[in-house]
C-alpha cells in the first residue's frame, strides 16, 4: 500500500510541514501497512481556514438541500463501486475480519442513502402565529465549519455517521480519523471529490489527537465539534470547546447491560450474549459487556456460555474460518490484561480466557474471549469499560432488581432485555436509562433511528432525524405582513 499524504486541504493533497511519522501495522500479524506522516496543529489550522472560506464564500452555500441529496446518492454509488478496496484497507488497519469490513461498507452506503433522502425533504416549517397578518417560518440552516473526530474501532463507519449528515445539512468540515486507522478516510476523500464535493468543503488531517485534533475543539473558526471516542478524551474536548461556546456532540463509551430473564429463549440468548460481547473482540462501544442473568438459570447459562466462548476461533482478516479478530494494538491488549488482573484482585472468577492468544496468534494482538463470574456490584470490572473480549456476569432475582443493577452505571449507551414475556420486556426496556435498547436481539441498528448515549456516554445524537438536526441551526423568521 502506498504511503498516504497527510492532508487533504482545499481540494489538494499535501504533505505535513513538520509533523513526525507513524508506522501503521496490521494488528492481526504486525505486518507493516504504511508509514504515515502526521499533521501538526498548524496544518489543522490551515484546513480549518479552508473549510471556513468554503463555507463563507464558496459555491457550496448556494446549493439546495435536494442538490446535496443528489450528491450524497453519488457518494453512495461510488462507495458501492469501490467497496472492496475500502473493506481491504479497513481490515489491514484494524485487523478485523474482512467479512465484518464488508458489512461496515454496506452500513456506510446505507447511511449516505438515508441522509441523501432526508436532505431532500427537510424544509423547516410554517408556524401558526395566530394572525393572518403574520408569516412565521422556522428554517434550518447549516451550523458552519465542523470538526469531526473519529475512533479506530469502526474507522470509516464512525466517520460516515458524521460526514453524511454534516454534508446533507450544508456544512463544511475537517475530519480527523484515529491516527491508528487512517486509510479509509483517505479513500473517502477521493470518493467525495469524485462525487463532486467542491474544494474546501471536505478536508482531512491525519495525525495524533493532542496535535492534529486539538484545534478542532479550540479554534474560534470551528462552529461545532462532533467527537466519537473515549470518555477521558470527550471531557478534554468538551472543556476545550467551552472557551468558544461551540456546539459539541459527544459519542463516548458504554458499559452495556444485557439482561437475561429465566423465561428467555435460552439458545438465542446465549448466541447473542456471545455476539454482543465478543464480536470485533469486544471493541464495540455498545458491546454487551455486563451480563445480568436471573439467579435461577445462572449456572446453566454460564456453563453454556463458557463452553461456547472456548470454541470461538480467533484469526486475522483473511482467515475465513475466524469468528473474531485481534485487539487494535499491543498497548490496548496491555490495558485489557490489566483490567482482567484488577477484576481478579477484586474477587472475580475467570471462567474462561484471561490469556493472550498463543501459537500462530502470537504475531498479532489477540486476547481470548473471557468470562468473569462472581463480580461484585461496584467493583471496577462492572464499572470500567474494558473495550475488549471480556464479559462480566451478575445475577438478579426480580424485575426491579434487574432494572436497578442495569442502571447502576455512569454510562448509558445501550442495553438488551431477553424474555418471552413481551409485557415484561417492554416494562424493563422503558425503565432502562440507555440510548438504545434491544429486546430479544443484540447489536442491530438502523440509520433511520437515533443513536447516542445517556449519562456519561455523551450527548447529542447520530443517525435518525436528530442526526441531521445536530448539524443544523434553527432560525425563526417572523414577518409582519
Ligand atoms: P480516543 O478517545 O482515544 O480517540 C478518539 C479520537 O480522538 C482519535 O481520533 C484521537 O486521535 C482523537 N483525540 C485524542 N485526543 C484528542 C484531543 N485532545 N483533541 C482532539 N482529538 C483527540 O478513543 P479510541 O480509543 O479511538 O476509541 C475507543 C473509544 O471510543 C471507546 O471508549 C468506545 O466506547 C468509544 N466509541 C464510542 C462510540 C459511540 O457511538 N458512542 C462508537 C465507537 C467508539
Amino acid at each position: 500500500m502506498s504511503t498516504p499524504t497527510t492532508l487533504y486541504i482545499d481540494g489538494a493533497w499535501e504533505a505535513a510541514v513538520a509533523g513526525g511519522t507513524r508506522e501503521i501495522r496490521c494488528p492481526a500479524d504486525g505486518s507493516l501497512v504504511a508509514e504515515v506522516s502526521e499533521a501538526t496543529a498548524a496544518d489543522t489550522e490551515r484546513a480549518i481556514a479552508a473549510a471556513r472560506r468554503a463555507f463563507d464564500t464558496g459555491p457550496w452555500r448556494a446549493t439546495t438541500a435536494p442538490e446535496r441529496g443528489e450528491l450524497l446518492h453519488r457518494v453512495a454509488d461510488l462507495l458501492t463501486e469501490r467497496a472492496e478496496d475500502f473493506a481491504l484497507a479497513e481490515s489491514r488497519d484494524t485487523g478485523k475480519r474482512l467479512v465484518e469490513s464488508r458489512i461496515d461498507m454496506d452500513d456506510c452506503i446505507a447511511c449516505f442513502r438515508w441522509y441523501a433522502k432526508l436532505a431532500g425533504v427537510d424544509a423547516g416549517r410554517v408556524v401558526d402565529a395566530g394572525s393572518s397578518d403574520v408569516l412565521s417560518r422556522v428554517v434550518h440552516e447549516p451550523v458552519g465549519v465542523c470538526g469531526l473526530i473519529s475512533p479506530w474501532n469502526y474507522p470509516l463507519l464512525q466517520a460516515v455517521w458524521k460526514v453524511a449528515p454534516c454534508l446533507a445539512a450544508g456544512n463544511t468540515f475537517v475530519l480527523k480519523p484515529s491516527e491508528l486507522t487512517p486509510h479509509t478516510a483517505v479513500l473517502l476523500m477521493e470518493v467525495l471529490t469524485d462525487a463532486g464535493v467542491p474544494a474546501g468543503v471536505a478536508n482531512l488531517v491525519l495525525g495524533a489527537g493532542p496535535e492534529a485534533g486539538a484545534p478542532l475543539s479550540s479554534h474560534p473558526d470551528v462552529d461545532m465539534v462532533s467527537f466519537t471516542g473515549g470518555l477521558a478524551t470527550g471531557r478534554v474536548i468538551a472543556a476545550s470547546a467551552a472557551a468558544t461556546v461551540k456546539k459539541v456532540a459527544l459519542e463516548l463509551g458504554g458499559k452495556n447491560p444485557n439482561v437475561i430473564f429465566a423465561d428467555a429463549d435460552f439458545d438465542a440468548a446465549v448466541d447473542n450474549a456471545l455476539n454482543g460481547a465478543f464480536v470485533h473482540s469486544g471493541q464495540v462501544c455498545s458491546a454487551g459487556a455486563r451480563l445480568l442473568v436471573e439467579e435461577s438459570i445462572h449456572d446453566r447459562f454460564v456453563d453454556e456460555l463458557v463452553r461456547r466462548a472456548q470454541q470461538i476461533r480467533l484469526g486475522g482478516p483473511w482467515d475465513e474460518s475466524a469468528e473474531t479478530g485481534p485487539l487494535i494494538s499491543a498497548a490496548h491488549r496491555d490495558k485489557v490484561t490489566a483490567y482482567v488482573e484488577k477484576a481478579v484482585e477484586e474477587g472475580a472468577v475467570v471462567r474462561c480466557g484471561g490469556e493472550w492468544g498463543t501459537g500462530e496468534l502470537e504475531a498479532g494482538f489477540y486476547y481470548l474471549p473471557t468470562v468473569l463470574d462472581d463480580v461484585r456490584r461496584g467493583s471496577s470490572a462492572v464499572v470500567e469499560e474494558a473495550f475488549g473480549p471480556v464479559v462480566t456476569v451478575e445475577t438478579f432475582s426480580t424485575e426491579d432488581e434487574a432494572v436497578e443493577i442495569a442502571n447502576d452505571t455512569f454510562y448509558g449507551l445501550a442495553g438488551a432485555v431477553w424474555s418471552q414475556d413481551a409485557g415484561k420486556a417492554q416494562r424493563v426496556a422503558n425503565q432502562l436509562r440507555h440510548g438504545t435498547i434491544w429486546i430479544n436481539d443484540y447489536h442491530p441498528y438502523l440509520p433511520q433511528a437515533e443513536w447516542g448515549g445517556y449519562g456519561q456516554s455523551g450527548f447529542g445524537r447520530e443517525l435518525g432525524l436528530a442526526g441531521l438536526a445536530e448539524y443544523q441551526e434553527s432560525k425563526h423568521i417572523y414577518q409582519n405582513l
